[in-house]
């Protein structure tokens, strides 16, 4: 490619971003913990230093539960992706083997739907036991708007970068796997959202926009929610063990830096003076701020001191958050673009089309939001291209793999815009054809 160190650039700040989703939310975390209930004394003002203690206790430095439910999710998607029934019936094993050997603290409906799972040996798929047992709790008490879902959601967000449409089902689906509230899901929905925009773009979105990710029965509620946490500091929104007044800390910390230290410092500061369950909000808050300014942003000092179960530091969380952004984003991340594929990028946006670079072009509406079909374009390791197609269920198929970049392109972008005719807001253009170059 031609020019070469730009590009290279780029994808290096990316992967900082990348990096800095995972690092980011275990570093909140870590300094959230010696203060969580008020376990250690925070003066008005005072900066928080990642001294350990808390309801662990913890050594100075170690993450939480809300960082090793992550990890989990993570270590589930740099296997499997995020997209089948196998990654998420990864997940929840996973879960139920740190419940049985790793939990240094568990929430408590965390805990009693990981419970029944472990308990229940009936044959049904972890995931779907989950599923029922969160939802039987939900139905039995009403009350499952805890944050322990959002604490743990960035991961996802990591997996499906370059799907928006699946990530916002996903997100959804795996809060779903112990918070049945549709609040708990709203809330991961709209954050996961934030971080994509975050990683993609190297800054802080405007939160509000994604609300038209939600139902449209609860987007003027959410709007409302977000506007109160950008006009009020974080203490307001204590306590903050309910899902929506997590998420309005740390979006009021992230709105209300405090201090006159480095952003991200001054951001997590303020995310631990809300107080009540400090590693949890500024675990939510480090995420988005990581995936925004990436890990170069965040205290050397506490990249030194960041370590937690299964036994990891700041470099494997580098390596796992890689992992699960190459494997969740075979279109994007993973993809040199070339200037033809540029070329191909711009026509497909030019038409309503299309994710810029990314080449995700989703399919029919369906009931409650997009279908989460996909034409997909590639280049492979040998120099060849693969067009191929994933379908709601998440099964690729391959229409074509070829030396032949006219041959690939034309039919990306035929099968892009047959896909795209049965698309409601968008009008199919008169046929194109590329002039063979
Ligand atoms: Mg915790």
């Amino acid at each position: 490619m031609s020019d070469a160190d730009p590009r290279a650039r780029a994808s290096d700040a990316r992967e900082d971003r990348v990096e800095g989703t995972l690092l980011g939310g275990a570093c909140g975390d870590a300094l959230g913990v010696p203060y969580e209930l008020g376990s250690a004394p925070l003066a008005a003002g005072e900066v928080p230093r990642m001294i350990g203690g808390g309801l662990g206790p913890y050594a100075p430095g170690e993450w939480s539960d809300d960082t090793q439910m992550a990890v989990v999710i993570a270590r589930a998607a740099a296997e499997h992706g995020l997209r089948t029934v196998d990654a998420l019936d990864a997940v929840v094993t996973g879960w139920v083997d740190w419940l049985a050997s790793g939990a240094s603290d568990v929430g408590t409906q965390t805990r009693q739907v990981l419970g029944e799972v472990a308990a229940d040996v009936d044959g049904a798929r972890a995931a779907e036991r989950a599923r029922l047992a969160s939802y039987a709790l939900h139905a039995q008490t009403g009350r499952t708007a805890g944050n322990g879902s959002l604490m743990r959601t960035a991961p996802v967000a990591l997996a499906l970068l370059d799907d928006p449409a699946a990530l916002g089902e996903q997100a959804r689906a795996i809060s779903g796997l112990t918070h049945a509230d549709p609040l708990a899901g709203d809330a991961c929905v709209l954050w996961c959202h934030a971080i994509r925009r975050a990683v993609l773009d190297g800054d802080v979105p405007d939160l509000a926009e994604h609300v038209v990710e939600l139902p449209h029965a609860r987007r003027d509620q959410w709007a409302g929610w977000i506007a109160d946490a950008e006009r009020r500091t974080p203490s307001a929104f204590a306590p903050n063990g309910y899902v929506v007044t997590a998420l309005q800390a740390a979006w009021s910390a992230i709105c209300h830096p405090l201090g006159d230290g480095p952003l991200v410092v001054a951001s997590l500061s303020a995310a631990v003076h809300a107080g009540d369950d400090t590693d949890t909000v500024a675990a939510i808050a480090g995420s988005l701020l990581g995936a925004a300014h990436g890990a170069s942003a965040l205290s050397a000092e506490w990249l030194d001191a960041v370590h937690g179960w299964p036994g990891l530091r700041a470099d494997d969380l580098r390596d796992l958050a890689r992992r699960v952004a190459d494997r969740g984003d075979p279109a994007a991340v993973d993809l040199q673009v070339s200037d033809e594929l540029d070329e191909v990028a711009e026509h497909l946006v030019s038409r309503g089309l299309g994710e810029g670079h990314h080449f995700v072009v989703h399919g029919r509406p369906v009931r409650g939001g997009r279908s989460s079909e996909y034409i997909g374009l590639r280049v492979l390791d040998d120099g060849s291209y693969r067009v191929w197609y994933s379908g709601d269920r998440g099964t690729p198929r391959t229409y074509v793999e070829t030396p032949d970049w006219a041959v690939a392109r034309q039919r990306f972008v035929d099968e892009v815009e047959l896909l795209g005719a049965s698309r409601g807001d968008w009008k199919a253009p008169r046929r194109h054809r590329w002039k063979r170059r």
